[in-house]
């Protein structure tokens, strides 16, 4: 599997993808501050310890994943501090959000933001956004700035989780442990394995290269990958029956560390051209939403 990388990992990582994707390098320098600041975070944070022995092996193998069988959130946590740490290096990174961070953050530390509120709206996969309603002139970078808090938390409970229970089995092409869709896929060019990751929380898990993650739906034909002109090691695999795409890379070795975030930044190109297409995300991504 891919392994996770401590903060100064991923300056190398960063300055590698800029390197090879020029294209990539406004969004590439936006999410930089971000998802090094969500790295840090999520490696250094103490969190209250939660009890796994819970998830039931069998729901698992059903298809129900961590999130739905036992709170992933607990009132605990220290949301407000991660918060404010990310609207920090969301300033950063995007300096035209900086007058609505700061507002969201003076929100925050004056206790009129309570994501403790939005726990119970979200049981994960396909839920609601949480919303600060009526306190914020845009939701949407409330709610961003919630998915990047959230991000921290279930990247490190599904760490904690994984360990704790593996090995077990999971069969879905949404994630195990926070239901959501992947955002990108790896395929191993020795073995063939292909792996699904999950931005919304970071876990990446075994599936089948033969079945839709999305729709379920078999392959044999009708099953493509779309591939741009002279790029081998860059795809996207695409469904004729959902209409749903998925970023796809090959890898040959396992010389280079890789982040598959940064990677399915730098390789935003590809969403571009199969939205054009017609095409929808599995996942949507701060990145891959144009309007
Ligand atoms: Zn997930
Ligand atoms: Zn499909």
């Amino acid at each position: 599997m891919m392994s996770n990388h401590t903060a100064s990992g991923m300056d190398q990582i960063f300055d590698r993808a800029l390197e090879q994707n020029p294209h990539s390098a406004e969004l590439l320098k936006a999410f930089r501050p971000v998802m090094t600041r969500q790295r840090r975070l999520t490696d250094s944070l103490t969190l209250p310890s939660l009890d796994y022995s819970a998830v039931d092996r069998n729901r698992l193998r059903a298809g129900v994943p961590f999130i739905r069988q036992i709170p992933l959130f607990s009132p605990e946590d220290p949301l407000d501090r991660i918060a404010l740490s990310l609207a920090e290096a969301v300033k950063e990174g995007m300096p035209k959000l900086t007058e609505e961070m700061d507002r969201l953050s003076a929100l925050i530390s004056g206790g009129k933001l309570r994501w403790k509120d939005c726990f119970g709206a979200r049981p994960g996969g396909e839920n609601e956004e949480p919303r600060a309603s009526g306190l914020c002139n845009s939701p949407s970078n409330a709610s961003l700035l919630w998915s990047l808090t959230a991000r921290v938390l279930l990247e490190r409970r599904g760490r904690e989780a994984s360990k704790a229970l593996e090995p077990f089995d999971w069969e879905k092409g949404y994630c195990p442990v926070c239901g959501e869709f992947p955002s990108i896929a790896l395929i191993e060019e020795e073995g063939g394995r292909r792996f699904l990751h999950c931005s919304s929380c970071g876990q990446d898990w075994r599936f089948t290269r033969v079945v839709c993650p999305y729709c379920e739906k078999e392959a044999q034909k009708g099953m493509d990958y779309f591939y741009v002109e002279g790029k081998t090691q860059e795809s996207a695999f695409v469904c004729d029956r959902c209409k749903k795409y998925l970023v796809t890379l090959y890898r040959a070795g396992r010389l280079l560390a890789r982040d598959m975030d940064v990677s399915a930044v730098s390789l935003v190109h590809l969403d571009m051209i199969l939205q054009d297409k017609g095409y929808k995300p599995m996942a949507a991504c701060a990145w891959n939403v144009f309007e």
